[in-house]
Parts: C-alpha cells; sequence; structure tokens
C-alpha cells in the first residue's frame, strides 16, 4: 500500500490532532498541522507569527494567503513527499482549491478526506479540558493532573520534559466562535470532497483506541480505492 495523503476534517476537538498522531507512527508519514506551525511561529515571534496571532486568540481565521504560501513550502519538505496526514488544512473553500493545485504542481494527488463527526457538546467539554505541550505539541486531558509530558517514554528516544499548557484560545468563548467560523467557513468542505468521491465519515466518539480503528479502516480504504472510485 502506497503511503497516505490524506486530509483530517472536523471540527475543533473531534480528535484529529490525537489520531493524526497515531496515524503518523503508524503509517510512518509526517503530521502536518497548520495549528501548530502557526503557534511555533507565534512563539518565535517570526513575521507571520504576528501577523497571526491575533486572528487565532480570537478564534478566527488566519487569511488565506498566509497559511496557503505556509503550506505550501511545508510541502515541498522531503519528508512528505510520498505521504502526509494534513490536520487543520484546508478550512476554506479557496484554501482546497489551492491545495489542488500544490498537489498538482507536485504530481501528486490526494487520496481522500476523514471527517470526524461528533456532537458539539462533547466538543465543548473537550477543548475546555485539553491540555498541549509546548516543546512536542502532545495532546492530554486536564484530568489527567499532570504538568509535565512524559511522552515517547515506550519510544527509543528520551521522555519529553515539555510543560503542559492550556491554548490561548481553548476558551468555552473562543470555542464557541471557532465552532461557528467551522460551519460558516470549514463544513462547506464536506460537499467540496463529497462531489470529489473522496469523502469517508468516521464517528469520532468513544474511547480512542475505537476511533483510531475505525480511522485506519477509512484511511486503508481510501488509499487502495481505485482512483476516481466513489466511497
Ligand atoms: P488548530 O490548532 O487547527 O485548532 O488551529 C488553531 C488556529 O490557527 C485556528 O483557530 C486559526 O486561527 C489558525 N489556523 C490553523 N489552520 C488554519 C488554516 N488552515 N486557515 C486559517 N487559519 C488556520
Amino acid at each position: 500500500m502506497s503511503a497516505p495523503r490524506i486530509v483530517l476534517l472536523g471540527p475543533p476537538g473531534a480528535g484529529k490532532g490525537t489520531q493524526a498522531d497515531r496515524l503518523a507512527d503508524l503509517y510512518g508519514v509526517p503530521h502536518i498541522a497548520t495549528g501548530d506551525i502557526l503557534r511555533d511561529n507565534v512563539r518565535a515571534g517570526t513575521a507571520l507569527g504576528e501577523k497571526a496571532q491575533q486572528f487565532m486568540e480570537a478564534g478566527e481565521l488566519v487569511p488565506d494567503d498566509l497559511v496557503t504560501d505556509m503550506l505550501r513550502d511545508r510541502l515541498a519538505d522531503g519528508d512528505a513527499r510520498a505521504g502526509f496526514l494534513l490536520d487543520g488544512f484546508p478550512r476554506t473553500v479557496p484554501q482546497a482549491q489551492s491545495l489542488e493545485r500544490i498537489l498538482d504542481d507536485l504530481d501528486r494527488r490526494l487520496h481522500g478526506v476523514i471527517l470526524f463527526e461528533i456532537d458539539d457538546r462533547e466538543i465543548i467539554q473537550r477543548i475546555t479540558g485539553r491540555r498541549v505541550c509546548d516543546t512536542c505539541a502532545a495532546i492530554f486531558n486536564a484530568d489527567d493532573e499532570r504538568r509535565q509530558c512524559g511522552r515517547h517514554d515506550d519510544l527509543t528516544v528520551d521522555e519529553c520534559e515539555g510543560t503542559l499548557f492550556q491554548r490561548a484560545d481553548d476558551t468555552e468563548k473562543v470555542v464557541r466562535n471557532r465552532l461557528e467560523v467551522y460551519e460558516r467557513e470549514t463544513a462547506p468542505l464536506v460537499d467540496f470532497y463529497r462531489q470529489r468521491g473522496l469523502l469517508r465519515s468516521v464517528d469520532a466518539e468513544g474511547p480512542v483506541d475505537e476511533v483510531t480503528a475505525r480511522t485506519t479502516d477509512a484511511v486503508d480504504g481510501l488509499v487502495t480505492a481505485p482512483a476516481g472510485d466513489v466511497p
């Protein structure tokens, strides 16, 4: 099976980042999260970070051209040549059209799009309880009560000693705005990709391992489907 080239689509808090981390390990492809790249830029105080910060803190989208240029550069990196898991991009129809052009230029095509389905009440609970590692971006739940990351303990690399923090845009007020922005700007991508025969839905509620199993089934189905086959 070839390395997957997949978009993970779904509202904030649907578990895209958690699942993408797991799938990246399973399939050996990079997890490319535009939100993580933007947060790194904000933290490093780059020109892009300065332009993006106010939009992010308000739960609004960063302008398409900034994010699209950033993604074009990232997809040109060698590690993304064979495959990738895109998390948080595209978020608007113009971004999806840009992605088609970027991949065309690189002579590649998308295998498909996984839509994570979850209801709004569960989302708000999940997001307001989310904590993120400031070093490796791993995602935890506040119930866990730990302050340090400690990830990678099952891998050969050292444990991560990053500190967990709550994202500035993970408060209830900002989350509600992010959900409205999702419905207005991002939900139209469901039809965009369905019309192209590229969309598969996954139930994103329930234990993480079960969601991973459903997601890998969907990814395998998309990667092995003949081009143009409607799932
Ligand atoms: P995320 O980590 O995916 O929830 O993204 C956090 C924030 O980064 C979003 O609320 C936006 O402000 C910004 N962002 C991330 N990806 C994009 C994108 N593809 N287009 C516009 N803004 C984005």
